[in-house]
């Protein structure tokens, strides 16, 4: 069974207590290798480690900096099949899925903030009144990157791309339950050189390495995704330390349907949108406002769509949706359906596991399931499920719908369908969220800010927001005689 290792001063190391947790294939339902379950005194080696290096980091030249970040890059691409492989075994996600989205932007978020930080530069402000100023930015120090099981090497190398093109030496502590390409990945950091100590890479439980990663003096920033909860926690854990901290949280994302739109393709993008990754994606539309003179046209179309979709082995190219991460997360989303029906949800589709034969028996297979007759204040609407479940809705005014959108203590995406552009930037302008697409989802420029609203995020990561993330501000004024 393959043992996972630590990357730790450049080295891949086993964890100091020598203990390890079971990581599971949720398309078999079985384990198939094992993460170190590592503690603090792991993690405080891997700091030490990263302090070493961070003055010899911070002192090269951003070409060279951007050059280990394209070598890593290339290190991704020439691997790609493995990098793929790795991601859907771990995850459960199609592999198809892995090999177009996932393990591509990894190799694009560090390509892309490699070319950013070339153009990252200081700023300069002068007037005769004030003086010239120039704004500086310098690295940080060692900071520490969390990331989820979701999207497992694309949120981790979201992170670890800019911190480092800043200047910044890194901890990172990737999902206990989807370790694999970040194991991966601490290979190519050794295969293309990577000065040792620059990125450590430490696996364990949240809860056992988390407190030190949040709260050790040498810990200058946390950037985290992941849950509400846990971000909450990090955020008790470091404030009063004065660390910095960014936090991409959970959502709980609506889509609203206006009359007017292009209904084809508010059809099949709204099905794209709820269960894409078996709907865990944090920006996943899960509550669909429909405006009530189209909804049942709207519905008939919608299920048809779902009905073609196909729920299976991951590997299989047919597939649509694999399998939920874990057989805790599926334990969670079938609670969460089984409250939508004792709160009057009426299931359209779906609503029960699929079970699939032989090797794929005991896998965590949970079908797309549609429900509707639910109020927008309902527990099913309020909270994240994270999973294949989207509840359908009918509005009938712009004001109600925009009171529904934003009903949740959630705010991070929304997505809009009309084609009277006007009543589209009017709506979107007062929903609370981080991002609204018109007539689209999920299409992003790397250059724009992403984040959340409310206990949906804390500060903007993309482009030069995560670089003066990752940085400290200095402004150095001169008087002008
Ligand atoms: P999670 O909060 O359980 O875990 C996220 C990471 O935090 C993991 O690496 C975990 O080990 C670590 N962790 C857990 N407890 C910790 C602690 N006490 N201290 C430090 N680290 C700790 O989240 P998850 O279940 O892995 O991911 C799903 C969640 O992530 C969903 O809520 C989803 O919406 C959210 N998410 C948000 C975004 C975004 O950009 N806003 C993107 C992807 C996922």
């Amino acid at each position: 069974m393959d043992r996972i290792l630590n990357l730790i001063n450049g080295q891949l190391v086993p964890p100091i207590g020598g203990s390890y947790l079971d990581n599971y294939n949720p398309a078999t339902g079985k384990k198939y290798s094992l993460v170190p379950a590592s503690k603090e005194n792991d993690v405080a080696m891997a700091i030490e480690a990263a302090q070493k290096s961070f003055p010899a980091w911070k002192r090269l030249t951003k070409k060279e900096r951007a050059n280990y970040l394209r070598l890593l890059a290339s290190g991704i691409e020439s691997r790609m099949d493995e990098f793929a492989l790795a991601e859907c075994l771990d995850s459960g996600k199609p592999l198809k899925l892995a090999r177009q989205v996932d393990i591509p932007r990894s190799v694009l978020n560090l390509r892309y903030f490699a070319d950013e930080l070339e153009k990252f530069d200081e700023e300069a402000y002068s007037d005769i009144g004030s003086g010239e100023n120039v704004v500086h930015y310098s690295p940080l120090g060692v900071v520490t990157c969390i990331s989820p099981w979701n999207l497992p090497l694309y949120l981790l190398t979201w992170k670890i791309a800019p911190a480092l093109a800043a200047g910044n030496t890194v901890v990172a502590k990737p999902s206990e339950v989807t370790p694999m390409t970040a194991y991966l990945f601490s290979q190519v950091c050794q295969e293309i050189k990577l000065p040792a100590g620059v990125l450590n890479i430490i696996h364990g439980k949240g809860p056992d390495v988390g407190p030190t990663l949040c709260t050790h003096p040498l810990i200058k920033a946390v950037s985290f995704t992941g849950s509400t909860r846990t971000g909450k926690e990090i955020i008790k854990l470091s404030a009063p330390l004065l660390k910095k901290v960014s936090l991409e949280m959970g959502g709980k994302n609506p889509t609203i349907v206006f009359a007017d739109c292009d209904l084809d393709k508010a059809v099949s993008t709204s099905v794209r949108a709820a269960f894409t990754n078996q709907g865990q994606i944090c920006l996943c539309g899960s509550r669909l406002f429909v405006e009530k003179n189209i909804y049942q046209q709207f519905k008939e179309k919608f299920l048809e769509k779902v009905r073609e979709l196909k729920v299976g082995n991951p590997l299989e190219e047919s597939s649509n949706l694999g399998a939920l991460v874990s057989k805790e997360h599926f334990e969670k989303v079938q609670g969460c359906v089984e409250r939508a029906k004792s709160e009057g949800g009426v299931i359209l589709h779906g609503g029960t596991r699929v079970l699939l034969d032989n090797e794929m028996s005991e896998g965590y297979f949970y079908p797309p399931t549609v429900i509707e007759n639910l109020s927008p204040y309902c527990s099913t609407n309020q909270e994240e499920i994270f999973g294949p479940v989207v509840a359908l809705m009918s509005f009938e005014t712009e004001e109600e719908v925009i009171e529904w959108s934003n009903s949740t203590n959630y705010g991070l995406s929304a997505s809009i369908w009309t084609l009277d552009l006007a009543k589209a930037k009017r709506v979107a302008c007062q929903i609370d969220s981080g991002v609204v697409w018109i007539n689209t989802w999920m299409l992003r420029d790397l250059r724009t800010p992403f984040g959340g609203v409310k206990e949906s995020g804390l500060g903007r990561e993309g482009g030069k927001y995560s670089l003066r993330f990752f940085s400290e501000m200095k402004n150095i004024c001169t008087a002008i005689d």
